[in-house]
C-alpha cells in the first residue's frame, strides 16, 4: 500500500515524501476505521484526508467551521486537478444549483460543507441521493475541537455532526485537530462517538520557528522596520493589542516605505476584507492587526509574527505565533515585552469583578510572563504548557539556547529569599516577600507584623526587579513552588530546603544582565529546511516570485496556491530546463506541471540568457507580463540610512543589526538563505538613558529622597520629579513605593481606571482632591501606561 500511497502523493501533490504520521494515518483510515489526528498546525493534516479520498470511490464529505478556510483548500485542490466542491453561504443560488447537479452526476471526489448545512433538512435528501449513487465512503471533521465546549472555539453547529453517523448508517470518521488538551479530546471522541479510533498525536514542537523575546523600548519600532526588512522573502504579521496601536505602527511602517496594512474591529467588514485579501495575495507584505485577526489565514509562508502587545495566554500565543512557517521554512516568532504592559494587563485585571476570574486572568498572565521572561528554553515552557516535553534541553532554536547567558552562584540570594518565604510561614505571594526582604515599609508588611522578622531588610542592597527575576528563576528551576488558584502564594519544595541546609548551590543568571557583545552565538542547527542560493539565483528566484504573482494576479488567486516558495526556491536553485527536471520539483504534481511548466520553464530560459526578458502569454488566458530585473521585494536591501544613522540605539537593537550582517559586511555576502536574520533577540535591560536621568537615578538607587537629590544636584525638585517620572517611563529601576505610598497607588489607579482616561491631568487631579500632587499622579501614570 505505501508504494501506492507515494505514486498517488506524487501525482496529485509533488511531494516525495510523507511528513510524520501522515502515512500511518491514511492507511488506517484506507482500512474504514475511524481516526483521530491531532497535529500542530502547518503539520500537514489536510493531506491526512484528502490522499485517501481520491484512493476511495465515491464522495467524501469534510466539514469545516471556516468559510474562508474552506474555500482556501477548495481552490489549492482544484489548481492540483483534483475535484472539490464546497456548499457554503457564499453561494449564489444559481452556483448552488449548478453545484448540486454536479455532485449528483458525480463530478466531486470531495465536498466541503459548514456544519450548519446538516440542520437543513432538505440537505439530506441531497446527501442520501450521493450516498445512494456515487457513496460516501467518509465523514471528515476538520478543526475538531469546536465540538467540545471545554475547546476555546467551541461552535454549536457541530453537535449536529453525531446525526450524519445516525442518518447515513456507519460511515467511518476521520477528527482533526490543532489545539486539544486531553479532555478536549475525550470530548472529541465522546461526541463524535469514534469507535476504536486510530489516534495520532504529534508532538506540539515546532522546529522551523524561532522563538524570541525581546525588551520593549523607545526604539522597538525601529527594530520592527529593520526585522521586516531583513526579511529576504514572505511575510508578516505584526499583532497589538489596541485598534490605536495598530493604526499607528501601520502609520509608522507605511512612512517606512514597508506595505503594511491594518486589520482591527474599527474598519468596516469590506474594508477588512479587503485588507485580508491584499495581505493573502502578497500585496501587502504586513499585516498590522489585533489578536482578532489570523482564524481562517492559511497564508503558509508567513516568515515573521510579532507580539507587539502580551498574547492573552500562552494557548494563544502558540496558535497566533504559529501561523508563522507553516511551509516548514524558517520563521521567527517574537514578543516585545516590557513591565510597563505587565502592569497594564494587572491593573485592567484588578478591575474584573468576579475573583474567579481575576485569579484564572492572573494565572494566565504569570505564564506568558515566565515566557517573556525565562533564561530558560522559550520552546520548553510552550510545550510544558502542553503537558509536552523536548528531548533535550536545548532546542537551538530560541534566543536562549542560542544565545545562553553565563550564571553566577547566586546561593546567598536564593537562601535569603527562601528563608524570607519560609519566615512568612508560606502564605503570601512574591511582591509581599521581596517587600520584606527589601524593608518596605507597605502598609501589609508592617500590619502581618513582618517589619520584626529576622529577614526584614536583609535584602535591600539588590533592587526589586532583581528579586523578582530571581523569584522567578527559582519558581522555573523548582527550588520554589506557586499556588495555582490564582492568588500565587509562595511555597517551599524538596529543593528549597536543599539550598537552605547549604547542601546545594544555586547558579543563575547574572543580576545585572552581560553586554550583548559578550555573548557568544551558538552553534545553531538548522531544525527547518533551509535553501541557500547564490546572489544570482535570488535574482532569479525574485523573477518566478514576479511571475508567480503576476499569474496569481490573473487569476484572482493567491500567489501560494500556484506554488509555494519552497517550489520557486528550489527552482531558482536547479534551474531546471526540461519539463522532467521541472516534475522533480517539490510540490510539483502532474496537474500543476501541465498548467505552469512551459510558463515558468521559459521564464527561467529566459532570464539565464537576457538580464530583462519580456515572457509571452501562454495558452492559460495570462496576460502578457514582463519582469522587472530589479528586485521588488525587498530583498537583502542595504540597512535603511535612517537606521544605520541613529546613534542612541539600545544594545540589543545593536546586536541584532550586527548579527544579521555576516563577517565581512553585507556587500560581501555572497550566499544568502531563505532565513531572515532577526538572530538576536535576547531580552537585555538595556535602556536608552539620558546621563542627566541616570544621574537621577543613581542617587535614588542609593536611597536619597527628591529632596535630598535636588539639593545635592543643584536642580528643582521639579526637575528631578521630572527626571523620575521620565525613568519610570523608560522602565528604569525605580522603586515607585519610595516616592508614592502604595494606599496612594491604588487610589490614583482607581481614580484613573474610572475616568477611562490617562491623558488628562487636570481631571485626575480634580478627582482625586487637592491631597494628591501632580507630580505623585504623573508617576503613577509613568509607570502604568510606560509614557511620561
Ligand atoms: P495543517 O492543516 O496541519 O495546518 P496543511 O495541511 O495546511 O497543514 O499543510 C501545511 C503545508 O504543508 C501545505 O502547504 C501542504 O501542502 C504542505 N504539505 C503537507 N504534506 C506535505 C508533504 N508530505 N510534503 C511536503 N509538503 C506537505
Ligand atoms: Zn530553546
Amino acid at each position: 500500500m505505501s508504494d501506492q500511497l507515494l505514486t498517488a502523493l506524487k501525482h496529485y501533490f509533488g511531494y516525495d515524501q510523507f511528513r510524520s504520521g501522515q502515512q500511518q494515518v491514511m492507511e488506517q483510515a484506507l482500512q474504514g476505521r475511524d481516526v483521530f489526528v491531532l497535529m500542530p498546525t502547518g503539520a500537514g493534516k489536510s493531506l491526512c484526508y484528502q490522499l485517501p479520498a481520491l484512493l476511495t470511490p465515491g464522495v467524501t464529505l469534510v466539514i469545516s467551521p471556516l468559510i474562508a478556510l474552506m474555500q482556501d483548500q477548495v481552490m489549492a485542490l482544484q489548481n492540483n486537478g483534483i475535484a472539490a466542491a464546497f456548499l457554503n453561504s457564499t453561494l449564489t443560488p444559481d452556483e448552488q444549483r449548478s453545484c448540486e447537479q454536479r455532485l449528483r452526476r458525480g463530478e466531486f471526489r470531495l465536498l466541503y460543507l459548514a456544519p450548519e448545512r446538516l440542520a437543513q433538512e432538505d440537505f439530506w435528501s441531497l446527501l442520501t441521493a450521493i450516498q445512494q449513487r456515487q457513496g460516501i465512503p467518509r465523514l471528515v471533521v476538520d478543526e475538531a475541537h469546536c465540538i467540545s465546549e471545554w475547546g476555546h472555539d467551541f461552535r454549536p453547529d457541530y453537535r449536529q455532526l453525531s446525526q450524519v453517523r445516525q442518518r447515513l448508517g456507519s460511515l467511518p470518521v476521520t477528527a482533526l485537530t490543532a489545539t486539544a488538551t486531553e479532555r478536549v479530546q475525550r470530548d472529541i471522541e465522546q461526541q463524535l462517538e469514534l469507535r476504536d479510533p486510530f489516534c495520532w498525536v504529534s508532538s506540539f514542537n515546532r522546529p522551523n520557528l524561532y522563538y524570541g523575546v525581546q525588551d520593549k523600548t523607545p526604539e522597538t519600532d525601529i527594530q520592527i522596520i529593520q526585522c521586516i526588512r531583513n526579511l529576504s522573502s514572505g511575510t508578516a504579521i505584526i499583532y497589538a493589542g489596541s485598534r490605536a496601536g495598530v493604526e499607528k505602527l501601520t502609520q509608522k511602517l507605511t512612512a517606512h516605505g514597508i506595505q503594511a496594512l491594518p486589520y482591527h474591529a474599527g474598519l468596516t467588514a469590506e474594508e477588512r476584507q479587503h485588507n485580508q485579501t491584499q495581505f493573502i495575495r502578497d500585496q501587502a507584505q504586513v499585516m498590522v492587526a489585533t489578536l482578532a485577526f489570523g482564524m481562517g489565514i492559511n497564508k503558509p509562508d508567513v516568515r515573521l509574527v510579532i507580539h507587539y502587545d502580551l498574547p492573552k495566554n500562552l494557548e494563544s500565543y502558540y496558535q497566533e505565533s504559529g501561523r508563522a512557517g507553516r511551509d516548514g521554512l524558517e520563521a521567527q516568532c517574537l514578543l516585545f515585552y516590557s513591565h510597563a504592559d505587565r502592569n497594564k494587563v494587572e491593573f485592567w485585571i484588578q478591575q474584573k469583578a468576579d475573583p474567579q476570574e481575576q485569579r484564572i486572568a492572573r494565572q494566565q498572565l504569570c505564564q506568558v510572563i515566565d515566557y517573556a521572561t525565562t533564561r530558560l528554553c522559550r520552546r520548553q515552557i510552550i510545550l510544558n504548557y502542553f503537558s509536552d516535553q523536548l528531548q533535550e534541553d536545548n532546542c537551538r532554536n530560541c534566543d536562549n539556547c542560542c544565545y545562553p547567558v553565563a550564571l553566577e552562584d547566586r546561593t546567598i540570594e536564593a537562601q535569603k529569599f527562601l528563608s524570607c518565604v519560609y519566615r512568612c510561614q508560606e502564605r503570601y505571594g512574591m511582591n509581599h516577600i521581596i517587600n520584606v526582604l527589601r524593608g518596605s515599609s507597605d502598609e501589609r508588611v508592617i500590619k502581618a507584623k513582618h517589619d520584626h522578622l529576622s529577614t526584614y531588610g536583609i535584602g535591600s542592597d539588590l533592587s526589586s526587579v532583581a528579586w523578582k527575576n530571581l523569584g522567578r528563576f527559582l519558581l522555573q528551576q523548582g527550588f520554589l513552588q506557586e499556588t495555582n488558584d490564582g492568588y500565587s502564594i509562595l511555597t517551599l519544595t524538596e529543593k528549597s530546603w536543599e539550598v537552605l541546609r547549604g547542601i546545594r548551590t544555586l547558579e543563575a543568571p547574572p543580576i545585572q544582565p552581560l553586554h550583548s557583545d559578550k555573548l557568544e552565538k551558538s552553534n545553531k542547527k538548522q531544525q527547518a529546511i533551509s535553501i541557500q542560493l547564490s546572489a544570482a539565483q535570488q535574482q532569479l528566484y525574485q523573477h518566478l516570485r514576479t511571475l508567480r504573482r503576476q499569474v496569481a494576479d490573473a487569476r484572482s488567486i493567491p500567489p501560494y496556491i500556484i506554488f509555494s516558495d519552497r517550489t520557486l526556491l528550489e527552482m531558482a536553485q536547479r534551474q531546471p530546463s526540461h519539463l522532467n527536471e521541472f516534475a522533480q520539483l517539490h510540490g510539483v504534481g502532474d496537474r500543476k506541471l501541465e498548467d505552469y511548466g512551459g510558463m515558468f520553464l521559459k521564464a527561467i530560459d529566459d532570464f539565464l540568457q537576457r538580464p530583462s526578458p519580456a515572457i509571452s502569454s501562454q495558452s492559460t488566458g495570462i496576460p502578457k507580463v514582463t519582469i522587472l530585473s530589479t528586485p521588488k521585494d525587498g530583498l537583502a536591501l542595504p540597512p535603511h540610512p535612517q537606521v544605520s544613522a541613529t546613534n542612541g540605539l539600545t544594545a540589543s537593537t545593536k546586536r541584532s543589526m550586527d548579527l544579521s550582517v555576516p563577517p565581512g559586511g553585507r556587500d560581501n555576502q555572497d550566499q544568502s538563505t531563505l532565513s531572515s536574520s532577526i538572530n538576536s533577540t535576547h531580552p537585555t535591560n538595556s535602556i536608552k538613558l539620558n546621563p542627566t536621568w541616570l544621574e537621577t537615578l543613581t542617587l535614588h538607587q542609593q536611597g536619597l529622597s527628591v529632596d535630598a537629590i535636588a539639593n545635592k544636584r543643584h536642580l528643582s525638585k521639579d526637575t528631578i520629579y521630572k527626571h523620575l517620572t521620565e525613568l519610570l517611563a523608560s522602565e528604569a529601576e525605580v522603586n515607585l513605593d519610595d516616592l508614592v505610598s502604595p494606599a496612594r497607588q491604588r487610589q490614583i489607579f482607581r481614580v484613573i481606571f474610572q475616568q477611562k482616561s490617562y491623558g488628562s491631568l487636570t481631571a485626575l487631579r480634580e478627582a482625586l482632591g487637592e491631597d494628591y500632587s501632580y507630580e505623585e499622579i504623573r508617576l503613577v501614570r509613568a509607570a502604568l501606561f510606560g509614557q511620561p
